[in-house]
């Protein structure tokens, strides 16, 4: 467990990461050697935002002097709502990542940052994708997946919530009532099980022997849709490279600055 801080305990810094749970999040050790590496001296905390105290506490973040918020589950859409200026990606998702308090405005890089990991672990369009999950991260990497051409199935514990989904992509995405991975190169775990410790109910005996399992959750151990797909004979992927693409990302857009990738990799890793 890391360092995290209450919002109303909130310490004086120009960056932190919001929401709740927060403690997991291994974003600020990430960011501080991303800002030792570039000799800037700005800090950045963990803090602990509900969702029905989110206006509240960004007013007083705001207050603190607060400069740039990295915004995790369950506040990406509050963040988007908040925000007045949109990237192009949180306008296309309704989802927002990263927000600039000075600025009131708002960015996705986690979508970017999922698709640079894909194309980075050799999966290219149009290959299928059976994406489990349609929470803020399901939506916004099955929207950016079909929009960069993929063919992109998806599952959820809720049918209707992938349903909804697949109605605002259109194209030839596909819901499903099961998680069948039949054909697929890629399957990725945009669920909160792995946070949770459970797995999830994917039909395993159909999935192709060297596609790729990607979990977005991350860990030091293996996830349990990382340890049951290793042992179906998948590759495996977890949630750190997006982790730090996603960060690379958005200090690229608060600083306008070239971020140093291969320190936040490693600092991750
Ligand atoms: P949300 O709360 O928005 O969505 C949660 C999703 O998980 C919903 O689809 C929900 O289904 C489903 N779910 C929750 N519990 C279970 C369960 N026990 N079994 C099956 N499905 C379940 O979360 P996010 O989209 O923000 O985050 C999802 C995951 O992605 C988290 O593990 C998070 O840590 C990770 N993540 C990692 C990032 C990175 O940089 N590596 C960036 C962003 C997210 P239902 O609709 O039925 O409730």
């Amino acid at each position: 467990m890391s360092e995290w801080f209450e919002w109303r305990d909130a310490p004086r810094a120009e960056f932190a990461v919001i929401g709740e749970p927060i403690a997991h999040s291994w974003s600020p050790r990430m960011m501080t050697a991303a800002f030792e590496a570039l000799r800037l001296p700005y800090r950045y905390v963990a803090i602990r935002v509900p969702a029905s105290e989110f206006s509240q506490a960004l007013d007083h973040l705001a207050a603190l002097g607060y400069w740039g918020l990295n915004v995790t589950l369950p506040l990406k859409g509050l963040a988007y709502e908040w925000a007045e200026h949109h990237d192009e990606f949180s306008e296309r998702y309704s989802m927002a990542n990263t927000l600039d308090m000075r600025t009131r405005s708002a960015a996705n890089t986690d979508a970017p940052g999922f698709l640079e990991t894909v194309v980075a672990a050799g999966i290219e369009a149009p290959s299928q994708v059976l994406v489990l999950g349609a929470g803020a991260s399901g939506q916004s990497i099955s929207m950016a997946l079909a929009d960069a051409g993929y063919q992109v199935r998806v599952w959820n514990r809720t049918s209707q919530n992938a349903v909804n989904l697949i109605n605002r992509i259109g194209g030839n995405s596909t819901s499903c009532t099961e998680p069948d991975p039949q054909d697929c190169s890629l399957l990725v775990n945009a669920t909160a099980s792995s946070i949770k410790g459970e797995d999830l109910p994917v039909i395993w005996e159909r999935a192709s022997p060297g596609a790729l399992a990607y979990d977005l959750a991350y860990s030091i151990y293996p996830t349990p849709f990382l340890r049951t797909a290793f042992q179906h004979g998948l590759q495996t992927i977890d949630g750190r490279e997006m982790l730090a693409a996603q960060g690379a990302r958005s200090l690229e857009w608060w600083l306008q600055i070239e971020s140093p990738r291969e320190v936040m990799r490693r600092e991750v890793s």
